[in-house]
Formats: structure tokens, C-alpha cells, sequence
């Protein structure tokens, strides 16, 4: 059997499951709908998929504990009544799933948010009201209803979300309880809510119903927990009648990345196995676990006793059962990317999945088996033309593949040339190796005619684009990011013209040295300030970023902060690496030429030589289909997807979802 331990059953309390894989608690926006069918359809293809344990997305005891105001809750028997089909559909899909008890605290995006003390977040424009303890006493009390509530809607368990600086995680530091009474104080005192709130928890329900409770390991924040501390915790938690510690990284409010793609795989299982050591309860692991030889390994070293993974269920829904029947490389790798799934939920859109434009949409988008079997021929083996392959010769087409490169892969094989951009490779990987398992006939280093398109029922053209030129004097003797990534020399000093999400990517492949920190977990430690919190509270030491690699100038014609379109959930942390390594960043630009001393700039009316030896345009792109243009005139049956369709801010989340829906509907 592949992956004996993580495939091995394990008793948490009342509840045995199947396997160690835990998929963690993720809100998709589906949880607001009215209608519980895409929630139950989700979750119960995750769960005939596999999955040991489902947990879900954070669910409030309380309207004003909601992450935002309207966001789920169980209030009513309505809200139990919803919750009842998707645990029914669960069940009936041989899973089990638990339903998180979230209380946002000073974290609730709404004026009305409470917290043990009137501190406001720095990620939040809302100063939360402090409680009073009868308050206090009431809110706790308020996830005992929630639980009860959740048992009668048929969930296996409750979480208790007491990490990532929430509610209950709140009372525990001094950064955000500044109280004199019993909920305040010592120690003993801050503990006291979340230990209560799971005492109180197991008094009402009983011993049948698991109890998991999510621990901060590392708070990394200022004034965080101290490990005494969290071991402290994590037994008080035990006698109170929990039965599994699952764990939490860091608070949203961290300055430090926790889960984003350039964070080094496993990066904080150090912290669950010290945990594990103290052999206080089990314990999941979790961030940065995307796939099952990491989540093996740690297994079987004896770090953890279960392996908690979210997004990746995003990306497969068949993760763990293709794991176990030795098929682990088809399985579509959640590249950590952000971009599909909470840089939607921070925008107030469902989550998808970048890789997997399914996720979310089960019920609307399906690759069923084509009424009508086609020849299918396909212009481009990027992103958008690899997807509409693999969804096409799913259903059963006949697809053909031109690919002018030697490789497939198009702008991915860019992406992963990036430092902290490592995953792309295994993307490329999987695309690669699923194109081929679907017997596409892939034609390499060929450069599509019309005479190769003749005799196709239905033509794809995802060529892809072009960089965009300059028309600036000199322009010419520039590189394009193309260039660069793909290996040309750059002198030590660079101007990089236009700061969009490539322009940001060159400039950190400048100034990165031949190593990437996310491949080396002590270097990425050292570079953001990730320390030991049995040694440093709250795990925070001082960032010591290596020397930039060269010295680089980003700039912008527009004015304001440059990054201010990256992802939602990211672009902090890629301003973040830049400005460690002293990239000087310019908005408001006019280009005036490009001379062998460097970039002629004028900036606010003064002009300004920057001087550089290299310099890299990174100005957007243009479409190219010219072949779609003769496609079209010749008659045939032709759909442009990909940045040959759009190439204004194309990328690879648009690409994919685009050849995903043109061959399902095909
Ligand atoms: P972009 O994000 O649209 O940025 C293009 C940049 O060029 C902007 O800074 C723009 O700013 C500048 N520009 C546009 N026209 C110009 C012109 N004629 N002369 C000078 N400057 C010009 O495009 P991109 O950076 O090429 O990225 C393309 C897409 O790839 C992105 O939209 C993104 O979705 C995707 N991508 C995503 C990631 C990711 O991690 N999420 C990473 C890489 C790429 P001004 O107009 O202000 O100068
Ligand atoms: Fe993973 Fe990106 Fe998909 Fe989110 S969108 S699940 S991070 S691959």
C-alpha cells in the first residue's frame, strides 16, 4: 500500500477514521448561498475522494462573531436545516466532517466586533468594543449552542478556532488583552476563555462527539505566546476535554508569510512535532503540506499523528484516493498560488481553484463523457491550450497539440524560473504528464499552418502573447522579462520598466541569489525573522535578508504604490521581499529614451538619468493570432482562448478556467 501511514486508520475519541488526511477548514462563499446544494456537492466529491476527515469553513456561533456581517452562522433551525444536506451528502459519500466554530473577535469586518480588549487590529478599520466578563461568559456560552446546534445538523465534530488571532486566540496574549479580570491577567487568567470555551463545550454534548481544537504554535506577532505557554494551553485544552490539537501558523495580521507559494514546503512542522513530543493529545500538522510523500514522511518520522490540508483539496478533490492507488503524480498540485481561492474570498467572490476551475462549481461545470466524439486540434501548449486538451480528451475527443517550443508549458516555464515560484515546475509537470496519459498526440517544436488545422472538426488557438514593446528611442537594446527568465546576462545594476505582476517577479529574480530561500528553510527563517517561540514570544526575531543580488529600479507610469494590483493576499508579501533588498521603486514615470548610460526618465516634471547597465521591460503584453485570423477566414470552427484572446492582464487563473469551459461545453 502507498503511503502505509498516512493511509492508516486512527481513533480520535469517539470517531475513527479511515486515514490521517484531515482536509482543513476553508471558506469557499458558498456557505452564505441559500441553496446548500454546490456546498454538499463540494464537499461531498472531496469526501467520496477520500478524505479522512472534512473540516469546514469557519462557521459563527454568533452574527456578531461572523467574519463579516452576513457571513454563515448557525442561528436558526433554517441554518441547521442547510448545514443538514451538505453533512448528509457527506455522510452518504462514506466521509466524516466537522464544522469549525469561528468567532472572529476584533478580525469581524464589521463595526459591531468585540474583542477582550478595545484594541484595534492593524488589518481591520474597525476598534472592536471590549466585553464585559458577564459578556464574556455569554459568548462562551455561545459556542456551546453553536456545537450543540452543529450535532443536530449531524457533524461528526466541532473545531474550536482558537489560532491565527482570532477570538479565543486574543485572550491569550498581552498584544490584545490588556484585562484586569478573571478573562485577563496572568496566564492563567488569558487561557481561561479558550480553555472554557471547550470545557463548556464537552460538558453540554458529552463524551461522543470529537472535540479538535486549532492551537497557535507561533504567533508571530509582537508579545506573542511564549512555547511554555502553548504547552501550557494544549494540556489545559486536554483536561478540558478536547480530543486532537490541530494547529495554526502565525496571526492574519503577521507580518510574515505563512502559506503563500514561497514559503518553503512543511515550514513549521518543526513546531507540531515539538508538540507531539510533549505527548499531550494528537496532533495535526498543517501549511505548506501539498503533497502526500511530504505529509508520508512527516507521518512516519512521528511529527505528527494526522496531516491537515485546504487548498489542495481545492486543486483535487480525488487527492487521497489517487494517493492511495499509487497514481500520486496525477494529482493536480495546489501551487499555493492564492489567487483563485482567498484572494476571491478576501474579494468577496467563491473560491476556485487556479489549477482546478471545478472547485466550487461541481454542480455547474462538469467534463462528462461528449454526446458527439470530435477531432479536436489545439494552437499553443500554454496554460489555457494544456487545460482544454486534458478537459477535451477527458470526455473523450481526439486532440491533437502544436507546440512551437520544445516543452509544453508556455509562460508557466517563465513562472517557475522565479525564486519562491518552485511549484510552477511541478505544475508544468502534472500538465505535461496528464496530456499525455489522456493520449493527446502532442507535435513539439512546430509552428502550427493552416494546412495543420484543415480536417479538425472544432480549432483551438491559444497562442498565447507576445512581450510588449516600447516605443521609446533605444527601446530596442532592451531585454524583454522573456529574455531574462529565460537566462540572458544582467548587468549589476537594472532598471525593470512597468511594475506589474511580471515586473515584480523580474525584479525579485534580480535581486535573489543563485539560492531561493524558499528551498532552504533556514534561509528563508533568517530572511523574514522566523524564530523559536521557546525562545523569542510569539516566534519573532530580526529579519536579516541577504545582500540583493544586484541593485534594481522598478518603475510605473502611474502614480501611487507600486504592487497595488497584485494579488490580494500576496502583493504585501512581494513589496515586502523587494524593499528588504533595497528595490528602489518609482511611480509617476515618463520614459523618455533608453541610451547605453541608461533610462532617460522625466518624474513629477524633472528629468532624471537612471544609470543602469541593463535594462528589462516588462510593459504587458500583446495577443498573438494570426493564425486565428486566417483560421477564421478559411471557414473553420475556431475559439481563441488564452492571452490570444485577451492578453490585457492575462494570466494563467483566466487561461485555465477559459480552456476548462471551452472543452467541457465542446
Ligand atoms: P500587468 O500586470 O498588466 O503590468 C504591466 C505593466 O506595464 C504595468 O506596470 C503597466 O503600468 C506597464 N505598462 C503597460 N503598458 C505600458 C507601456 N505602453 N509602456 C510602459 N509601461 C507600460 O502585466 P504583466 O506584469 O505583464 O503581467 C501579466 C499578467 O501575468 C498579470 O496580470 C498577472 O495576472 C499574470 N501574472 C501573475 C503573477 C502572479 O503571481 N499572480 C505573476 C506574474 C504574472 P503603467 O501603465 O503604470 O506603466
Ligand atoms: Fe492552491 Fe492556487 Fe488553487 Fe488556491 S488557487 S487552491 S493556492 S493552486
Amino acid at each position: 500500500m502507498p503511503y502505509p501511514t498516512l493511509m492508516s486508520p486512527i481513533t480520535l475519541g469517539p470517531l475513527t477514521l479511515k486515514n490521517r488526511v484531515v482536509m482543513g477548514s476553508m471558506h469557499t462563499g458558498l456557505e452564505e448561498g441559500h441553496d446548500p446544494a454546490p456546498l454538499a456537492a463540494f464537499y461531498a466529491e472531496r469526501a467520496a475522494g477520500g478524505v479522512g476527515l472534512i473540516v469546514t469553513g469557519g462557521i459563527a456561533p454568533n452574527p456578531h462573531g461572523a467574519v463579516y456581517a452576513g457571513a454563515a452562522g448557525l442561528f436558526s433551525d433554517k441554518d441547521i436545516t442547510f448545514h443538514r444536506s451538505v453533512t448528509d451528502a457527506v455522510h452518504q459519500s462514506g466521509g466524516r466532517i466537522a464544522m469549525q466554530i469561528l468567532h472572529a473577535g476584533r478580525y469581524a469586518y464589521s463595526p459591531g466586533c468585540v474583542a477582550p480588549s478595545p484594541i484595534k487590529s492593524p488589518i481591520s478599520p474597525f476598534a472592536p468594543r471590549e466585553l464585559t466578563g458577564d459578556e464574556v461568559n455569554a459568548e462562551l456560552n455561545d459556542f456551546v449552542t453553536s456545537a450543540l446546534r452543529a450535532r443536530q445538523a449531524g457533524y461528526d465534530g466541532v473545531e474550536v478556532m482558537g489560532s491565527e488571532g482570532y477570538f479565543l486566540n486574543q485572550f491569550l496574549v498581552t498584544h490584545t488583552n490588556k484585562r484586569g479580570d478573571e478573562w485577563g491577567g496572568d496566564y492563567a487568567g488569558r487561557m481561561r476563555a479558550p480553555v472554557q470555551a471547550v470545557a463548556r463545550i464537552r460538558a453540554a454534548l458529552g463524551p461522543d462527539f470529537l472535540i479538535i481544537y486549532r492551537i497557535s504554535l507561533i504567533d508571530l506577532i509582537p508579545n506573542g505566546s511564549t512555547w511554555d505557554e502553548v504547552l501550557h494551553l494544549a494540556r489545559a485544552i486536554k483536561k478540558a476535554g478536547a480530543n486532537v490539537l490541530n494547529t495554526g501558523i502565525g496571526w492574519h495580521e503577521a507580518r510574515v508569510p505563512t502559506i503563500a507559494t514561497s514559503v518553503p514546503r512543511g515550514a513549521f512542522v518543526h513546531l507540531a512535532a515539538k508538540l507531539k513530543a510533549a505527548q499531550i493529545l494528537p496532533v495535526i500538522a498543517t501549511n505548506r503540506i501539498n503533497t502526500p510523500d511530504l505529509a508520508e514522511d512527516i507521518l512516519a518520522r512521528g511529527d505528527a499523528d494526522l496531516i491537515s490540508m485546504a487548498r489542495p483539496f481545492l486543486a483535487d478533490s480525488a487527492f487521497v484516493a489517487k494517493a492511495a492507488a499509487g497514481q500520486a503524480a496525477q494529482i493536480a498540485p495546489c501551487i499555493a498560488c492564492n489567487q483563485a481561492c482567498l484572494d476571491h474570498t478576501f474579494s468577496g467572490k467563491s473560491a476556485t481553484c487556479l489549477v482546478n476551475p471545478r472547485a466550487g462549481r461541481e454542480l455547474s461545470l462538469r467534463y462528462d463523457p461528449a454526446a458527439t466524439l470530435k477531432r479536436i486540434t489545439i494552437v499553443g501548449g500554454g496554460a489555457a491550450g494544456m487545460m482544454a486538451a486534458i478537459v477535451a480528451a477527458t470526455r473523450g475527443h481526439s486532440v491533437t497539440l502544436y507546440e512551437a517550443a520544445g516543452a509544453l508549458g508556455g509562460q508557466l516555464n517563465l513562472a517557475k524560473q522565479v525564486p519562491g515560484k518552485e511549484e510552477f515546475l511541478g505544475l508544468v509537470a502534472w500538465f505535461t504528464a496528464e496530456v499525455a496519459r489522456l493520449g493527446v498526440v502532442v507535435n513539439l517544436n512546430v509552428r502550427a499552418d493552416l494546412n495543420d488545422l484543415i480536417g479538425a472538426d472544432e480549432v483551438i488557438i491559444a497562442t498565447g502573447t507576445a512581450p510588449r514593446a516600447l516605443a521609446i528611442d533605444g527601446a530596442d537594446s532592451a531585454l524583454t522579462y522573456a529574455d531574462v527568465l529565460r537566462g540572458a546576462p544582467v548587468g549589476p545594476r537594472v532598471a525593470v520598466i512597468g511594475a506589474g505582476a511580471i515586473g515584480f517577479d523580474v525584479a525579485e529574480y534580480l535581486v535573489t541569489g543563485a539560492h531561493s530561500p524558499s528551498l532552504d528553510l533556514a534561509h528563508w527563517q533568517r530572511e523574514w525573522g522566523v524564530g523559536d517561540p521557546a525562545v523569542q514570544a510569539g516566534g519573532l526575531s530580526t529579519p536579516q535578508p541577504d545582500a540583493p543580488a544586484r541593485q534594481v529600479t522598478l518603475m510605473q507610469r502611474k502614480a501611487g504604490k507600486l504592487g497595488r494590483r497584485l494579488g490580494k493576499t500576496t502583493g504585501w508579501i512581494h513589496r515586502a521581499q523587494l524593499e528588504a533588498k533595497g528595490v528602489e521603486m518609482l511611480a509617476s514615470v515618463a520614459y523618455r529614451a533608453i541610451t547605453k548610460k541608461g533610462v532617460l526618465i522625466a518624474q513629477n516634471g524633472l528629468e532624471r538619468l537612471i544609470e543602469v547597465d541593463s535594462v528589462v521591460i516588462c510593459a504587458g503584453q500583446i495577443s498573438q493570432r494570426d493564425l486565428a485570423d486566417q483560421a477564421i477566414a478559411a471557414g473553420l470552427r475556431v475559439h481563441i482562448i488564452g492571452g490570444a484572446d485577451v492578453a490585457a492582464e492575462l494570466d494563467a487563473k483566466r487561461a485555465i478556467a477559459q480552456g476548462a469551459e471551452l472543452a467541457a461545453a465542446i
